[in-house]
């Protein structure tokens, strides 16, 4: 396997042959420098290292590729085995191509993850690989760098061997195939079998060699037959057989556990035909000639396979009674059949745009920023291959993968429901970061918990999650499932005296559980969370119990305040001791019209009978309560928010006008931009809604503030998920 120092010279040969107006100067500078700082480097093999940049770059030229990805490959391992910098590959050729150079060195990074682990993580390290690469060129580098490593293997030792054909099979060679590339592809695969199976390839290596006679008797044979066939029928064709490639028959074998007897098995022609008609055309005038194999004719140029292959199959049964495989598709199916994405790149001007536009179209679907210019759009190449989706690692090197978006809470849960709960903070490659900071691709994430940390209703914002938002809602109505209970039996005993029950009697009879189990509700205790969060109605709940027993009327506790914590002023009319809170949504004040809602466990939140919100709880009439204003007066807090030109003085001038209008500032948050506007969030207390609005008038008559509104809190969101 000894190599001969690939010629540049034969290199930039290849490139000027597709690509003329190549930047001949800028691959010159790239072999030269990469020639210096891999001077005196020997690979395994024994051989210079400038061989390895050198056969890269020539695989890249061979797919055609342009100037920047072939500078790339001669340049692709300096940052990681030589003294070079990125400052200085920068100086040398510019933030572009040392970004590519940078996002090779960190695959290798990704590369030692996954060896650490399992194959059952390959999938995720394929997605996650595509997914952190932004040009399409780098990935194209990459698997020619694999291809030469892979050619070349032999010279490493056992272990390195089977672990470098290993993740060949299960990551670049499903690349390959992702983005259509067939020919890379076979080869990946032929390679990594010779490795992982080396017994088994001789021995299948020596069998196809002892029919190669035979083979390629039959393969003559079929391919007169066929060239006869199509030109009779006019149809031009280029007409190729062959054996296909080790690893497909290693499979077949394996799969169907038949031996390699029948030749015919491994045979495989193609056609290639002009037209798509003449596909079709020359698809039937095979089937004329020998029999179809039923189920074995796919149409993949109607329905083109997912990575843009399109072509016709068929299996037949041939002159002696064997099936062999039958290709048909046209020049541009084919090259991309065996380049794939690489055939996108176009050099030939005068192309028709519609053609080019078809053959980038299925691109287009993988990427994103889209350019008009075909040629622009290849070279401002995005690859975003999975964009929903984000790859990260743990300490330990395991893949999880989230939903873009997904932040360090969703990452907790991910490793523990005890984690999620107990999280105070995270590492993000070494650094600690905000709860809210969204992963990124190839982050290692490293949580941070205390055993005194307990889930917020904040997280459910922050979680991106459905796991980790139901695990901290489950938390959450642990907590108000207590709560609830307690709301329930008050409201629970308060309608029984109404209807002249007693709650013991009730539960001396048997009747409560049995009303409980009438309900669906096994326990008491989960009859009663229902009633407090307002899931049944007592009404219908005691229905029974009103028919049979007598009613006596309850007197009215209308005029007598109820003992809320808040101003202790809002009523539940024709019912005393029901908890109330003003809603912070829109914060009523005496004076406003009010209706109340029962919420599941918190008793009943007023709301301004004009609140956006109201519409929307109100949907479950039942939980509707009539209230009103006590007539007792007290101090009701208010949040503000002023903004007013940033000049000195201002929040005193705020402060003396509250303090003029009686109006007592409970807290004050402030902050200026760059002494251009500042803005003052402020909390004052009102004795009502005539108060808050006098106060308003002479907050906004304040020269330098541009505008007093009252505004929502951000609890007040929280009641949509009550
Ligand atoms: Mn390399």
């Amino acid at each position: 396997m000894t190599e001969t120092l690939p010629r540049f010279e034969d290199i930039l040969e290849i490139v000027s042959g597709y690509n003329p107006e190549c930047d001949e100067d800028l691959l010159r500078r790239a072999y030269v420098y990469s020639a210096m700082a891999h001077r005196g480097q020997v690979r395994v093999s024994g051989e210079p290292y400038l061989v390895h940049p050198l056969e890269v770059a020539r695989t890249l030229a061979e797919m055609h590729l342009d100037d920047v990805a072939i500078a790339t490959g001669l340049l692709h391992d300096l940052l990681e085995d030589t003294w070079v910098s990125e400052e200085e590959l920068e100086e040398q050729f510019g933030e572009h191509i040392t970004g590519l150079v940078k996002a090779l060195t960190k695959i290798t990074t990704m590369e030692q993850s996954y060896a650490a682990r399992a194959a059952a993580q390959a999938e995720n390290v394929r997605r996650m690989l595509l997914a952190s690469i932004d040009d399409v060129r780098v990935i194209l580098v990459k698997l020619a760098d694999r291809l030469h490593n892979m050619r070349t293997l032999g010279y490493l030792h056992e272990e390195a061997r089977r672990r470098i054909a290993a993740e060949t099979m299960e990551i670049y060679a499903p690349i390959a195939h992702r983005l259509g590339m067939g020919r890379m592809k076979a080869e990946l695969e032929d390679l990594a079998l010779s490795y992982q199976h080396p017994e088994e390839f001789r021995r299948l290596t020596d069998q196809l060699r002892q029919r190669e006679t035979v083979a390629a008797a039959l393969i003559a044979e079929i391919r007169s037959m066929i060239t006869t066939l199509l030109e009779e029928n006019s149809i031009g064709a280029e007409v190729r057989g062959r054996i296909k490639h080790l690893h497909s028959i290693w499979t077949k074998l394996r799969r169907q556990g038949i031996g390699l007897e029948r030749v015919y098995d491994f045979l495989a022609f193609r056609l290639i035909v002009d037209t798509v008609p003449h596909c079709y055309a020359a698809l039937g005038l095979i089937h004329q000639l020998w029999r179809p194999v039923p189920g074995r004719i796919k149409d993949y140029i109607a329905m083109p396979k997912p990575n843009a292959y399109q072509s016709l199959h068929t299996s037949v049964i041939g002159p002696e009674g064997q099936p062999f495989e039958v290709q048909i598709r046209t020049r541009d199916m084919d090259e991309i059949a065996e380049r794939g994405i690489a055939a996108h790149w176009l050099y030939k001007e005068g192309k028709e745009p519609s053609q080019d536009a078809e053959r980038v179209s299925w691109l287009r679907g993988l990427v994103e920023g889209h350019q008009e210019n075909p040629r622009d759009f290849l070279n401002s190449l995005k690859l975003n291959l999975y964009p929903e989706e984000v790859y990260t690692f743990t300490p330990k090197g395991e893949v999880f993968a989230f939903a873009r978006g997904a932040t360090p809470i969703d990452f907790a849960y991910r490793v523990h429901t005890e984690v999620g709960h107990h999280c105070v903070g995270a590492r993000i490659n070494g650094k600690l970061v905000p709860l809210r900071t969204a992963l990124g691709n190839g982050d290692i994430v490293e949580i941070l918990t205390s055993p005194n940390q307990v889930p917020s209703r904040d997280w459910l914002e922050i979680a991106a999650t459905a796991r980790a938002q139901n695990k901290i809602r489950a938390w959450l109505n642990r907590g108000e499932k207590e709560q609830a209970v307690e709301a329930g039996k008050k409201l629970l005993e308060r309608e029984c005296r109404k209807i002249g029950v007693s709650l013991k009697q009730l539960r001396e009879d048997e009747r409560l559980p049995q009303i409980a189990a009438e309900h669906g509700y096994g326990k008491e205790e989960d009859l009663l969370a229902a009633i407090g969060f307002g899931r049944i109605s007592l009404r219908d709940l005691l229905a029974p119990l009103v028919r049979t027993r007598p009613v006596t009327p309850v007197p009215s506790p209308r005029g007598r305040a109820a003992a809320v914590p808040e101003g202790s002023v809002i009523m539940v009319k024709g019912q005393s001791d029901l908890l109330t809170y003003r809603a912070q949504c829109c914060n009523p004040l005496p004076g406003d019209e009010i209706v109340g809602y029962i919420t599941r466990g918190k008793g009943v939140a007023v709301h301004a009978a004009n609140c956006p919100n109201v519409r929307k709880l109100l949907f479950t009439a039942e939980r509707e309560v009539e209230v009103e204003w006590g007539g007792v007066t007290g101090a009701f807090s208010v949040p503000l928010h002023v903004a007013f030109e940033d000049t000195p003085g201002m929040l005193a001038a705020i402060s003396q006008a509250a303090n003029g209008e009686n109006a007592n500032i409970r807290s004050c948050h402030l902050s200026t931009n760059e002494g251009q506007l500042g803005t003052a969030d402020l909390v004052v207390d009102v004795d009502g809604r005539g108060h808050l609005e006098k106060l308003l008038v002479v907050l906004r008559r304040l020269a330098g503030v541009t505008s007093v509104e009252p505004s929502v809190t951000t609890q007040a969101r929280q009641l949509r998920v009550l």
